[in-house]
């Protein structure tokens, strides 16, 4: 059995660390808002390189507090890419804003500035492009185009810890950036947590009061805001993954370089991966027009994949009302009928992938592919 991602092998690695995490913690009795997630925070934004971090309980919750800091209210309007997580756009629902979608670059499945620039309107007043799969998303033309229109940027790094744009780490680019913890991340905790990252002090002020019930000091609350903390515990883990965030990453780079080198066939598109930054690959995810039945073949062999996403985020069901038809995001659309992550996480070994692009391989030659749909 090769598993699609392997948090075993990674905690085995640090469990007498995590054990001490633990211990300290539970001595401690502080579980909220204390040493942890403030030593957590200022380890965090260093290594990004941010003024300011800001742990949350989520990467939905740090998107959503993001957006609220900046000022996005009920009725205004927020681009978000057709292909991401539907968290990048429940942020957005949430705070009574509306989803403006747009189609994504075919290559690199991240979303594209062209489009953009005609889905804005007077009520548009923000962007979040997602760095999706680990790689970022192009930062100087979408700054361009909300330089122009007077328009927040909040990063949707929720898959990208670490990962670099034209020398800095995403998160830092835009006017805020937001990370999750979920567990699958490159980086995450031992349950739910999200964190935001800024430069701007009065974002920073506002999201604290934000994730603490509005207070600026205990019982004096200013304005209405949420329980959204993140948990000593979480952030006491978290500070000892932190430290090796920068060796998975690598490990993760070269298992993708490994899988390039094996998969290297005219009949299959590989991960694109452009110069103007890194790609940290949280996913793997290589395209095939007969999706399904190389999936299958995988299963068969014991490999587990995943599919992100099987649906684009303006044809799902809860969102419907807004009413987007079929064909209207056509690359989104059609890559969501092609696309298939492989197993990826940092102790992936040779021999598996291997084993991976063998049975890829194999499928390859029995069945030639109609021609990719790139619109
Ligand atoms: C995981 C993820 C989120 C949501 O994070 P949670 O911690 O699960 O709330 C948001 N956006 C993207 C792109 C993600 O991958």
């Amino acid at each position: 059995m090769i598993h699609f991602v392997d948090l075993n092998k990674q905690h085995s690695e640090i469990q007498e660390e995590l054990n001490e995490a633990y211990f300290r913690v539970v001595k401690s009795n502080q579980f909220i808002l204390g040493p942890e997630v403030e030593a957590f925070e200022k380890e965090f934004a260093q290594y990004l390189g941010a003024g300011y971090a800001v742990g949350v309980d989520s990467g939905t919750t740090s998107l959503k507090l993001a957006l609220l800091s900046a000022g996005i209210d009920q009725g205004d309007e927020v681009i978000v890419p057709a292909l991401t997580f539907i968290a990048t756009a429940l942020a957005v629902s949430e705070i009574g804003a509306t989803p403006v979608f747009v189609d994504i670059d075919p290559d690199t499945y991240l979303i594209e500035p062209e489009k953009i620039k005609k889905a804005v309107t007077n009520r548009t007043k923000g962007i979040i492009p997602v760095h999706l799969y680990g790689q970022s998303a192009p930062m100087d033309e979408i700054k361009a185009i909300a330089e122009e229109h007077k328009l927040i940027v909040i990063e949707d790094a929720c898959q990208a810890h670490g990962s670099i744009y034209k020398s800095r780490r995403v998160g830092t680019i835009g006017d805020a950036g937001c990370f999750s913890f979920y567990p699958g991340k490159n980086l995450g905790a031992l349950g739910d947590g999200g964190i935001v990252v800024t430069n701007n002090g009065a974002y920073a002020e506002r999201l604290k009061m934000l994730r603490n019930y509005g207070q600026r000091k205990k019982y004096h609350h200013d304005i209405l805001g949420f329980n959204h903390r993140l948990d000593e515990i979480q952030a006491a883990f978290l500070r000892i993954k932190l430290k090796k965030l920068g060796k998975w990453n690598t490990a993760r780079v070269e298992i993708a370089s490994w899988y390039k080198e094996k998969l290297d066939n005219e009949n299959l598109k590989l991960p694109v991966k452009k110069n103007y930054g890194t790609h940290i690959y949280h996913l793997f995810v290589i395209r095939h027009n007969q999706r399904d039945m190389l999936q299958n073949a995988l299963k068969k062999e014991g490999v587990e994949t995943g599919i992100h996403y099987p649906v684009p985020v303006h044809l799902l069901e809860a969102y419907k009302y807004l009413r987007y038809n079929k064909d209207s995001m056509p690359n989104a659309e059609a890559a969501c009928k092609e696309i298939l992550s492989l197993p990826m996480h940092p102790y992936l070994t040779k021999a598996e992938v291997n084993k991976v692009s063998d049975v890829v391989s194999k499928f390859l030659l029995k069945n030639k592919p109609i021609a990719i749909q790139l619109h």
